[in-house]
């Protein structure tokens, strides 16, 4: 697998010193309450014990074999309200950090050459004859994948993107988590004789439940969530207002000269108060904008993104415009983009989601100067995808209906897991659905 240059690096993790600190302050719990914090059951208070009795190999195992993602989620889980928030370490000063452990060892083992799958103390599973489709290659997918092959099954994964990896490879700033390290991950996935079709969208009418008919026994659905929702009708408004997931495709795709003569020296406004939205700001400031506004109509304390997260953009210099909703574009008599009309919000009573309500002021509006926008406001599954598989049932957002346990679908034979069920979640999430789904497979193919 060949990557073009990243525009900007990763953001490093510990050093073996550091990461010996850490875990030195580890309480070795008997019974660790942050492996119950795990949703992936990656069980970190078995890994951070053999790490703390010097038994490297043995504690990268653990994290790799119960999740084949586990170095990314060591990046990229919001451990402070999964593991991390368990630990018992908590009550004394500040909790272990988990995840940067975890990232740490899975690294380690990558520069002292130890691959947990392509090892002789790797134990290969008695092969299977049932084959397994698995459609997209994202946490969910792989990580269906990856316990499928451990379980003897062949596993094929279709991809419609060029490289698997789904938004780990086309979302998340490569300066959060790069391609090269991706490739790691996916190589233990290749030493366990998982195949890899890319470039392959399932796209035609019953595509994905005619696999069905060819040469599966049972199919995973892992597609996520890959079309924008879009603030205003406003859909061919140039280059000039992106969509997140086109705005942090095209910066992982290389496309970092293009995006940055609609940065450089502009002033950018992002528009959403969540994860994604503080990862299109910062990649537009790091492409040299002059300043970047994340503009959000609810208050400071209610950003579904992270604490970290916000903290980052804050020490970045972006500047967070809240309290106002934006309701339109202003544009010069070229056409090009001059501004974002707003209309600031107070706190209104709380919603059916708990958070109290933005309520719009009367007379408020105003024009925030901008020259990019870029709206970071969610992403949902396309209007045609239930056409992909008519006989799989699906909801009124057109997410797909599945046993929350299990992964199963209204079709038999069909499972699916990950964002396209679950709605926008995380990594970790998918990843966890991605093995039960395989656990209901292998039940279903076995029984
Ligand atoms: C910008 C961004 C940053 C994020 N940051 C974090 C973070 O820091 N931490 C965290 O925990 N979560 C984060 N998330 C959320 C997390 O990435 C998702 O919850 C997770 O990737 C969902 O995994 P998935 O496998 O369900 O779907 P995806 O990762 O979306 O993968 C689905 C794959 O299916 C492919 N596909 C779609 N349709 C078809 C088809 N018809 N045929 C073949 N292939 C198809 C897609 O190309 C894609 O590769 C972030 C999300 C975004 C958008
Ligand atoms: S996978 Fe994520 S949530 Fe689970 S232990 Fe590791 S860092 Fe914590």
């Amino acid at each position: 697998m060949t990557h073009r240059s990243e525009p900007v690096a990763m953001e490093p993790g510990f050093t073996w010193d550091q990461a010996v600190a850490e875990a030195g302050r580890c309480l070795l719990c008997h019974d660790a309450p942050c492996s119950k914090g795990c949703p992936a059951g990656t069980d970190p208070g078995r890994f951070i014990r053999q790490f703390r009795l010097r038994n490297v190999t043995g504690a990268v195992r653990t994290i790799k074999e119960n999740n084949i993602l586990g170095g990314a989620c060591g990046v990229l889980c919001p451990t402070a309200r999964l593991c991390e928030k368990e630990c018992s370490a908590c009550g004394i000063d500040r909790p272990i950090r988990i995840g940067k452990l975890q990232r740490f060892l899975v690294e380690h083992a990558r520069t002292t050459g130890f691959h947990p799958f392509d090892n002789p103390r790797w134990e290969k599973p008695a092969p299977r004859q049932e084959h397994v489709a698995v459609v997209g290659a994202g946490p969910a997918g792989l990580s269906c994948a990856a316990e499928l092959a451990k379980a003897g099954f062949p596993v094929t994964v279709f991809e419609e993107r060029a490289e698997p990896g789904g938004v780990l490879r086309y979302g998340v700033p490569s300066f959060r988590f790069s391609s090269e390290f991706l490739a790691q991950e996916i190589a233990d996935l290749k030493a366990l004789g998982v195949k890899f079709e890319c470039s392959k969208p399932l796209r035609d009418r019953g595509a994905i439940e005619s696999l069905m008919k060819d040469r599966y026994q049972a199919v995973f659905l892992g597609i996520g969530l890959w079309e924008p929702v879009r603030l205003t009708d406003e859909r061919d408004s140039g280059e000039d207002v992106y969509p997140s997931i086109r705005f942090l495709e095209a910066f992982r795709q290389g496309k970092a000269k293009d995006l940055g003569r609609h940065c450089k020296g502009k002033v950018v406004a992002v528009v959403g108060g969540g994860s994604v939205a503080i990862d299109c700001a910062r990649v537009a400031k790091k492409l040299g904008a002059a300043d970047v506004y994340l503009v959000y109509r609810r208050a400071f304390e209610q950003m579904p993104a992270e604490a970290d997260e916000r903290a980052e953009a804050l020490a970045e210099g972006i500047h967070f415009l809240l309290l106002n909703q934006p309701q339109g574009y202003v544009r010069d008599g070229h056409g090009n983009l001059t501004g974002v009309q707003l209309v600031r919000t107070r706190l209104g009573a709380e919603d059916a989601s708990g958070r109290r309500k933005p309520v719009e002021i009367p007379g408020s509006d105003w024009v925030l100067e901008a020259q990019t926008v870029v709206e970071a406001i969610g992403n949902q599954a396309p209007a045609e995808s239930p056409d992909w598989y008519p006989r799989v049932k699906v909801s009124g957002m057109n997410l797909v209906v599945a046993d929350a346990e299990t992964g199963r679908t209204s079709f038999a034979g069909v499972f699916a897991g990950g964002d396209i069920v679950r709605g926008p979640a995380t990594v970790v999430e998918a990843i966890a659905d991605g093995k039960a789904a395989a656990k209901a497979i292998t039940e279903y193919l076995t029984k």
